[in-house]
């Protein structure tokens, strides 16, 4: 009577745009019913989990195949829609670690928002946004998310800070050593919607640190005496973030 489609880790989930509701039938991308045939070599009757973001995360049997083509239909809700904190990491691409990776890693650790940020330093100017969130979705699915991370186009520094919002508080990871340490820094600020910015290889400029500094939602953090690469620093920051502020508390 058909089994539950699993891969390494646990049931297969996958990432759909379309409504899912009681009786809903999906017709997956070719991308994903490709998988589905010829991958995991799907039967009718075999099940999966889909989610979009918006429904929850449902149960889904599979009710017609054909060469090219499957049909889902949606069973039963298996989660409730949650939203992870809101936290955004908005961060200076740098070379050797494509965005890629940093979207897939800051996915599992939550983030709502990835925004490329490019400052007078930053080296890599061009980032593939399609495949940052091809990633993103890639990472959400594996990691149990029922929502998929807004992959943002690359903006300049100064057009960020022109128009940021003042109800977001930002959190400067600044390795020139004369900020707190991220734990004190975060146990005193209260308010919880925020975005941790880092810099690239070389770091924020001095014109570019004092305006992060002159904002009034600042809160200039230091990871320790030792200099992290960019996405070491955006890794750590958010892991520390979620500890003290986000969803890793019961
Ligand atoms: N200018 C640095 C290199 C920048 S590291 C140098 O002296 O070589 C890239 C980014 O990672 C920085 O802009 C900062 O945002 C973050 N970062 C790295 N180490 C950090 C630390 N110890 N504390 C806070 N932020 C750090």
């Amino acid at each position: 009577m058909g089994d539950e489609l699993t891969e390494p880790g646990g049931g297969l989930r996958l990432y759909v745009e379309a409504p899912l509701g009681d009786g809903e039938s999906v017709v997956p991308d070719s991308g994903q019913t490709h998988y589905l045939l010829h991958v995991m070599r799907a039967k009718v009757g075999d099940r999966l989990s889909l989610f979009n973001g918006r429904d929850g995360e449902w149960r889904a049997r599979i009710a017609q195949t054909a060469k090219r083509s499957c049909r889902l239909e949606c069973e039963a809700r298996t989660s409730p829609q949650h939203e992870v904190p809101d936290l955004w990491l908005v961060f200076a691409p740098v070379k050797k670690t494509p965005a890629d990776y940093l979207a897939q890693k800051a996915t599992e650790l939550g983030v709502r928002v990835l925004q490329p940020m490019l400052t007078r330093r930053t080296i890599v100017r061009r980032v593939n946004v399609e495949r940052m969130r091809a990633n993103a979705i890639e990472a959400a699915e594996q990691s149990g998310r029922v929502s998929v991370p807004e992959a943002r186009q690359p903006i300049e520094f100064e057009k960020l800070l022109e128009r940021w919002p003042d109800d977001r508080s930002i959190l400067f990871c600044d390795e020139a050593g004369e900020a707190p340490p991220i734990l004190d820094a975060l146990r005193n600020t209260p308010g919880s919607s925020c975005a941790v910015f880092t810099g690239p290889e070389g770091g924020f400029d001095p014109a570019e640190r004092a305006a992060l500094r002159a904002l009034p939602n600042v809160i200039p953090v230091s990871l320790g005496r030792r200099i992290l690469r960019a996405d070491t620093a955006a890794l750590a920051a958010l892991a520390v973030w979620q500890s003290i502020k986000g969803d890793w508390q019961p």
